[in-house]
Parts: structure tokens; sequence; C-alpha cells
């Protein structure tokens, strides 16, 4: 309400824009990141910013969700992108050079990448890892941990079984469908021995995953070992290894998280940065004998297909991605970037005595508004408590957009290559005004 004014002069086409979008689109935009009053529409995005239909200029932390890490429309990628359209255009339904190109990238960077097989999300990678899983171990079981999300299919919709919680985004998805899908909490290796052994005995595990920095990118973090113990008990059991490095992939380092924390996935999963935030990509990779169960397609193989799976474009804009990013050590600058940011915060945070967390791994920079960082979905006020939290973030994203600041309510922000130090201390002096205006 603080800002409503704000919003009254400034925003009269995205007001207008979101009325249509209102009547047309289903919850009136596709995306939910930042829509808090309503959905800006917009128009333009270069670097670390972005511009709405009323010419409003943004810091955005948002950056595609995470697959911008060169920042919004970096040139020499859009050249050689406009290139590949020039010559074949967008997609061929067949082999083309950037597919082996890509590959090939991938595994120089990620030697646990033996194969790769592109999908056209993270979404479908998720489900081949463990259409692949199922395949190769012949058991049926797949475990995931509680908040963790990895895409939207039946088997893998997040929050569905997790201890303590209700079905949150549960419509559509018959119980029967996630019967074979299993949630332990996060950070308790002991469920998930308990849950391996149980399941032994009727068939066994196909797969565990994870996200490697903990549910919804460390929002809710481990202890520093619980992973190689998940690793270990993946391996005492029988079950495939998968770690999902949709978000951290590329990001947190060319050889993505699981080589910084030491690990040995079988298979892996990517998104986002994987195309350089080009549509439409995610992709399946791991070990040669595992991903052999995918085949060319054919008798008994598991199939893993689509249209625009590898296509130019978004293989010619991933490969091109990758090298633009070795070239410039974007990872390691948009980690000095998410540091400097995560620094100011706190800086902030203290000066204005406010109940806040913030926190960063890499160029993820997460803000927590009210201290429960460490909420376990396994507490009985999970929900209650989640739902707190995510209230005070709702009233302070309506001060960051009326302020420049372009931020998903969750509270996770991405910063990229282009979050200059310049960009960050102007974007530090945007969080200073919106927190002075909050009273604790
Ligand atoms: N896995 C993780 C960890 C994600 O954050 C996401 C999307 O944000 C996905 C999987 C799904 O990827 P996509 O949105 O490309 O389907």
């Amino acid at each position: 309400a603080r800002y409503e004014r704000w919003f009254e002069e400034h925003c009269a086409s995205s007001r207008a824009a979101g009325r249509d979008a209102a009547d047309l689109i289903p919850g009136g935009t596709h995306h939910s990141q930042a829509n808090i009053p309503f959905p800006l529409q917009i128009d333009r995005a270069a670097g670390p910013h972005l511009w709405d239909a009323d010419g409003n200029r943004y810091i955005d932390f948002v950056q595609g969700v995470g697959a911008s890490l060169l920042g919004a429309n970096n040139e020499t990628v859009r050249e050689k992108v406009k290139a590949v359209l020039d010559e074949c255009g967008p997609s061929l339904g067949l082999l083309h050079r950037y597919e082996i190109a890509l590959a090939r990238t991938v595994r120089e960077f990620m030697p646990a990448v033996q194969r790769l097989r592109m999908t056209a999300s993270g979404t479908e990678a998720a489900m081949a890892a463990v259409r692949v899983a199922r395949a190769y171990t012949g058991a049926a079981y797949v475990v995931k941990l509680g908040g963790a999300y990895h895409g939207w299919s039946d088997q893998l919709a997040y929050g569905l079984n997790a201890p303590g919680t209700a079905r949150r985004s549960a419509g559509g998805i018959p119980e029967q469908a996630q019967a074979l899908t299993q949630e332990v909490p996060p950070g308790d290796v002991d469920a998930l021995r308990s849950l391996l052994s149980a399941n032994a005995e009727r068939g066994g595990t196909a797969a565990v995953i994870v996200e490697p920095l903990g549910p919804q990118s460390g929002t809710f973090p481990f202890a520093p070992d619980y992973l190689e113990a998940v690793q270990e008990s993946c391996r005492s059991f029988g079950a495939l290894f998968v770690v999902d490095e949709v978000i951290t992939g590329f990001r947190l380092g060319l050889g993505g998280a699981h080589e910084q924390l030491g690990l040995s996935p079988d298979l892996l999963i990517f998104g986002k940065c994987i195309a350089g935030g080009y549509p439409a990509a995610g992709a399946l990779g791991g070990r040669a004998d595992v991903m052999a169960t995918i085949g060319s397609g054919t008798g008994a193989s598991a199939l893993v297909v689509g249209t625009l799976s590898a296509n130019p474009l978004s293989c010619a804009a991933g490969y091109h991605s990758l090298l633009e990013m070795a070239r410039t050590d974007a990872p390691a600058r948009a980690a000095s970037a998410g540091a400097l940011l995560r620094a100011g915060l706190e800086r902030l945070i203290a000066k204005y005595q406010l109940p806040y967390v913030a926190y960063n791994f890499g160029s993820i920079v997460h803000l927590h508004t009210s201290g429960l960082y460490q909420l376990s979905v396994t507490q009985p006020d999970f929900a209650s408590q989640l739902a707190t939290r995510r209230e005070a973030m709702i009233h302070l994203i309506e001060g960051f957009t009326a302020e420049g600041l372009m931020l998903s309510g969750s509270g996770r922000m991405f910063v990229g290559a282009t979050h200059t130090d310049q960009v960050v201390a102007d974007a530090l002096d945007r969080f200073d005004r919106v927190f002075a205006s909050v009273r604790p």
C-alpha cells in the first residue's frame, strides 16, 4: 500500500497489459516470479537490466530464472544464434553439428557426463532421469527430498509426499501417479537408509535425486557431509545417484556443483544455463553404460525423444554460451558479485536490525525475511511458517519493484557476470531505501 501511488503513476501500460492477460491467460501470466501487485510487462533486457512497457528500468535478479549467467541477451551468443537461424532455422528434427559440439564441450567441463541427451526442458530431463534409472536398475521406486523441486512432472512435482506437509499444487495428479515416488526429509541420512532398506524388500530403488545445494537452490541447506552419505547409501543399495544441476550446472562453476562438492553422480540433469537461457532446452547426462539404455529409441530401450529436443538453435546457444562463460571466467565473476551483494545485504540487515537473513552460494543469493531459513519440512508447522515467510516477502516485493529492483517472491536472487561492482552498489542503495521504509 505504501507504494500504491508509485504503481498508479508509473505502470499504466503494465496495468493494462495485466488486465488483458488476466482475461486470456490462466493466472494472468505464465511466470510466477515477481508479479506484485500485478505482473510487469517486460519489453527489453540487456545485461543486468530490464525495462518494462512503461519505460521503467530495473536491476534484474531473476536473470531468466537463473538461466542467464552471462547477463540478459549476451551479444556474442546472440550473433552466433542468428547465424544458425540464417543457415538452417530453429529446428530440423535431424542431427546437427551443434548437438555434437555441445555434448563434447559439456563432457570436457564435466567428465561425469560421458553421454548427453538433450531434452526440451529441465522438467523433461528429470522425467528422463527417472525413466533411464528404472530401465537400468529394473527397480521402480524413486526417492526425492522433501521441499525439492525437479520440475512439474507427475512423478516429481514437489512437496506432494513431504512428511508434515499437505499436498501442494497437487491438482490433476492422482495419488497413484506418485505411488512410486517417495520423499525423505532433507539432511536425514537415517531416514533415507531405512527407506532404501525397506525398498530392497520390494524390488529396490531406481534412483535418489537431489539438488546439490539443498531443496530450492539451498533455501534448505544441508550439513556438508550429507550428500556424500546419500551417494554412499545409493551405492550400497544399488540405486542410481542423480544430481539435479538445472540451477547449479555451469552457474556455480563450469564443472558443476557436483565437482565442487566432490560427488560422482551416475546421472545429472541440466536446463537453463546449458542453453544460455535459449529455448527449448534441458539435458540428461551421465555414465555411458546407464545412458546406453536410451539407445536409438528402438527395441527395449528407454524412450527419451522430442521434436524440439537438440534443436540447432538451443544447441548453438548452449555451445557458444559455455565457450563465452569459460573465456570470460563468468561463473567466478558472478560469484564475486554474489558475495558482494550478500555482504551488502547483511550490512543493511544489521543497520536496520531486521529479522532477515542473507547468504549465498556463488551467484545464487538468498534473502529470507523471517530468519526461518533453517526451517525444516519435518517441523509440524512447516507449511504455516513458510506462508508467514512468503507474506513478509510480498510486502517487500512492492517496495523493491518501485525502487527498480526485480526479485522473485521466493527471496532467491540470481546475479550474473554483468552485475558489476557498480551495479551491485546501485542495487544496495535501492535495498537501503526499501529496508529503511520497513517497520520491524
Ligand atoms: N530442477 C530444478 C532444481 C529447477 O529449479 C527447475 C526449474 O526451475 C527444474 C528442475 C525444471 O526445469 P524447467 O523449468 O526447465 O522445466
